[in-house]
């Protein structure tokens, strides 16, 4: 199953994204995910997107592509994937659309995870992350057992950078703006779901099971 999560930054794609590839056994890619690893190992893919990241902009789309380019061929991704975060740009989706055909592959569903926009700083603002795994927490509506702390490995949960105060709006500025054609792009393809990601996480994982498993 090739699925597509999509939506605004802070809507709940990696949170969702961890239950889909739990659940349904395959690979969560998120590009997001991807970049900070890559700063955090100091390699030259960090060295390239910190510049744009740090402004809450968009890594530039050769960049970008040729990431997922390589994600997508390695072994894990032959019975399916989960792409999150990816594609924000029409230039991606272009780019994954030529990708899979050469895989000879296709998307089942792109997941758009809706989300008024008013609400997303206050779950921006809020989030906590696990430097290790990934993992996203929020202070108030999804705390881990122990404040500040991983449930499932023991780090000690950070704020990332981009989701502080002067970076956020920026971002959610440019993602609101990619985001329309995007969803247009894959709704004339007939393979846009719209799911409500504004109620609880449990709540929003059961309406996306019952999409894929309809
Ligand atoms: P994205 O990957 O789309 O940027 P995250 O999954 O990291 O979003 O979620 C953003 C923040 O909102 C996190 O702090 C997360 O714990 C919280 N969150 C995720 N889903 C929900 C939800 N349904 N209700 C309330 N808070 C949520
Ligand atoms: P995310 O973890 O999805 O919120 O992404 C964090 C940051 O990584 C974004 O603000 C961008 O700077 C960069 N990024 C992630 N995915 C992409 C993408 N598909 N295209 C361009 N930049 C991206
Ligand atoms: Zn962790």
């Amino acid at each position: 199953m090739n699925l597509l999560l999509m939506g605004l930054p802070g809507a709940g794609k990696g949170t969702q994204a961890e239950k889909i590839s739990e659940k349904y056994n395959i690979p969560h890619i998120s590009t997001g995910d991807m970049f900070r690893y890559a700063m955090k190992e100091g390699t030259e893919l960090g060295k390239q997107a910190k510049s744009f990241m740090d402004q809450g902009a968009l890594v530039p789309d050769e960049v970008t592509i040729g990431i997922v380019k390589d994600r997508l061929s390695k072994a894990d991704c032959a019975n399916g994937f989960l792409l999150d975060g990816f594609p924000r740009t029409i230039a991606q989706a272009d780019a994954l659309q030529s990708l899979l055909s050469d895989m000879n592959q296709e998307i089942d569903y792109v997941l758009h995870v809706n989300v008024p926009e008013e609400k997303l700083v206050e779950r921006l603002s809020g989030r906590r992350i696990c430097p290790t795994c990934g993992r996203a927490y929020h202070v108030m509506y999804n705390p881990p057992k122990h404040e500040g702390i991983c449930d499932k490995d023991g780090q000690a949960l950070i704020q990332r950078d981009d989701d502080k105060p002067e970076t956020v709006k920026n971002r959610l500025a440019v993602n609101i703006e990619q985001s329309k054609p995007l969803l247009d792009f894959y709704d004339r393809k007939g393979y846009l779901v719209t799911v409500n990601g504004d109620q609880d996480i449990e709540l929003v994982f059961q309406d996306i099971q019952s999409i894929i498993e309809k």
